[in-house]
């Protein structure tokens, strides 16, 4: 078996922790009832551990088990909470508030609406990544409904003022007039287990999860949907057998939805002990990183994601970079959201750079398998493919030269 490069991609998906997979394997066999099977044990057995997962995720971010719906992840939770309120609430207003560095699976639901005759406000970012609260305060108008804004970024994990921006919606335009509470939803797949969410404190009204990125199995989430103070109505995108309350159809899928209440369960019991030490891992590599010239930390300094360290780097090319690091770590680069195409990130092109540094980025995502021993490999390989790639002999010196300059190197 060939060694494997050390995965640094935690923000892409992490590893079924062991824990979560023990909890779930009984839920494929054993006890594989359906737990919309209300006439015997099999039926009983799932629905409790469903139940179970609800009461876990309810008491994680303050919520009631009742406002938990489960779907297939954080994609579809959004397109629910977007697709569904903007359906639900359409003779209300049809103008509805996102940012620019939001994930796909908000922008394409909202470009969706766009076609459909929505008015869709992109809100651009300050250079640090965070959402500017004046320019959101100046785009809410009467017909607004709804407002997206992302827990912490997937590329360059900058946490947004989550309980701001919510105070704001439910003032909405305030002594200006118009109707106020706007409904405010929180993509926070990246956030779940990793900072402390309370969507009473916060008052947030719609938030998307996902399992896969907290060490819990792929293709199960969920969406907490508010139902008092106020009540949200959300059309289903989903129809059948009205399961979830009518708001999404569909055999709950048991192992899953006990991964990822299992998944949660533990992150939260390790949150204090684990952002410390991600912490201490992060700032280790940009120690180390930072030693060499030209390479800028992309995202607010503090205001990140602890396992989150996403540089540009000066004076290299993006997919050379990327192809000089790949035998010794697994990392995305800039563009490797959409790998089908080679346009530079949408993400860090937000925050104003170059293309040159857009292209020429490395989103490392430390995560709970990774240790201090690897993290020094990380750097000492990250600062001599830099390096290399910067020498004179390496086809001409690239240091202060556009990509535009760079183009036909490669
Ligand atoms: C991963 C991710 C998603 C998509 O979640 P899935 O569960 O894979 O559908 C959505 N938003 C953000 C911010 C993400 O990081």
């Amino acid at each position: 078996m060939s060694i494997r490069p050390i995965y640094l991609d935690c923000h892409a998906t992490t590893a079924v922790d062991e824990r979560v997979l023990a909890a779930m394997l009984p839920y494929f066999t054993e006890d594989f009832g359906n737990p919309s099977s209300i006439s015997h044990i099999y039926g009983w057995e799932a629905e409790a551990a469903v139940k179970q997962t609800r009461e876990i995720l309810a008491a994680a971010i303050n919520a009631t088990p009742e406002e938990i719906v489960f779907t297939s992840g954080a994609t579809e939770a959004n397109n629910l909470a977007i697709k569904g309120v903007a359906e639900a609430y359409f003779k209300k207003g049809q103008h509805i508030i996102t940012v620019a560095t939001e994930h796909s699976a908000v922008i394409d639901p909202c470009n969706y609406l766009k076609s459909l005759g929505f008015d869709i406000t992109i809100l651009p970012v300050q250079k640090d990544g965070l959402v500017d609260l004046t320019e959101l305060k100046k785009a809410f108008r009467p017909e607004t409904i709804l407002v997206s804004v992302m827990a912490a970024n997937n590329e360059i994990g900058v946490l947004q003022p989550l309980a701001e921006i919510a105070e704001m919606c439910r003032d909405g335009l305030g002594s200006a007039g118009g109707d106020r509470n706007i409904i405010f939803h929180t993509d926070a797949a990246q956030a779940i287990g990793k900072i402390p969410l309370d969507v009473q404190a916060m008052k947030i009204d719609l938030m998307s999860l996902t399992a896969h990125k907290v060490y819990g199995p792929k293709g199960i989430g969920a969406l907490y949907v508010r139902r008092r103070n106020p009540r949200v109505q959300l059309a289903p995108q989903q129809h059948g057998g009205g399961h979830e309350r009518g708001m999404r159809s569909g055999t709950l899928y048991t192992p899953q939805i006990v991964g990822l209440g299992k998944a949660v369960e533990i992150a939260l019991a390790e949150q204090a002990t684990e952002t410390q030490r991600l912490t201490q891992l992060s700032q280790s590599l940009w120690k180390q990183l930072s030693q060499v010239e030209g390479i800028h930390l992309n995202g607010h300094p503090q205001q990140r994601l602890a396992g989150n360290l996403n540089i540009s780097v000066e004076g290299v090319d993006g997919a050379a970079l990327l192809l000089g690091l790949q035998p010794v770590m697994a990392v995305s680069s800039g563009s490797a959201c959409s790998s089908a195409t080679t346009a530079p990130s949408h993400v860090l092109t937000a925050l104003g750079h170059s293309e040159q540094l857009a292209y020429a980025s490395v989103r490392f995502g430390i995560g709970r398998f990774n240790t201090q021993e690897e993290i020094d490999i990380v750097a000492k390989h990250a600062i001599a493919t830099i390096e290399s790639l910067r020498k004179p002999s390496f086809m001409g010196s690239r240091v202060g030269k556009r990509q535009s300059d760079l183009a036909p190197a490669d």
